[in-house]
């Protein structure tokens, strides 16, 4: 129990951090207590809530670095190695990357249009979209988030922090980009 989630002020997630630097964030005044664990920390004379997660107080402008690059490497991890369509898993050699909306009819490869697809079904998709091939998507595909993959390859992650990220309440493993 040594880091600690910090959420922006507008309770999107932002960083992860050691406990003794979320205590700093905290006395500060810089930084409020969202979820604690039921121990108290006492130090010197002072008594505090076990952070597990904080909320700055001010917003902090998320670098354009944080923003997790779309490949084929990237895309499976975000999708489970899972196809959207079927539910199988697969190895990364039998797994590929599906335009929802097929590029012949102007989809563009950016991660609110890819899905990770089986050979199979992404053969009986063709050029249709789902819809036209009757085809249902496991979830909509959406661009994830940078902490999320750092977070998944962290060793101690928190159940609490899941409702704050939505990777980690879906159950999705440990990927590392
Ligand atoms: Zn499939």
């Amino acid at each position: 129990m040594t880091s600690v989630l910090v959420l922006n002020a507008t309770y999107e997630p932002l960083s992860i951090v050691s406990l003794r630097r979320a205590i700093v964030l905290l006395l500060k005044e810089k930084a409020e207590v969202l979820e604690a664990a039921e121990e108290r920390i006492h130090a010197a004379n002072l008594s505090l809530p076990y952070p597990l997660v904080i909320r700055l107080v001010y917003y902090v402008r998320v670098p354009r670095r944080m923003v997790v690059p779309l490949s084929r490497r990237t895309l499976l991890a975000r999708d489970n190695y899972t196809c959207q369509y079927c539910g199988v898993s697969a190895s990364s050699a039998e797994l590929t990357m599906d335009h929802v909306l097929p590029k012949v009819r102007g989809g563009e490869t950016t991660w609110d249009n890819v899905v990770c697809a089986c050979r199979a079904c992404n053969s009986r998709k063709g050029s249709k979209t789902p819809e036209e091939a009757h085809m249902t998507l496991a979830r909509e595909p959406a661009r994830p988030q940078y902490l999320a993959f750092v977070v998944l390859s962290s060793a101690s992650v928190h159940e609490v922090w899941g409702k704050y990220i939505p990777q980690i309440g879906q159950g999705h493993p440990t990927v590392l980009i």
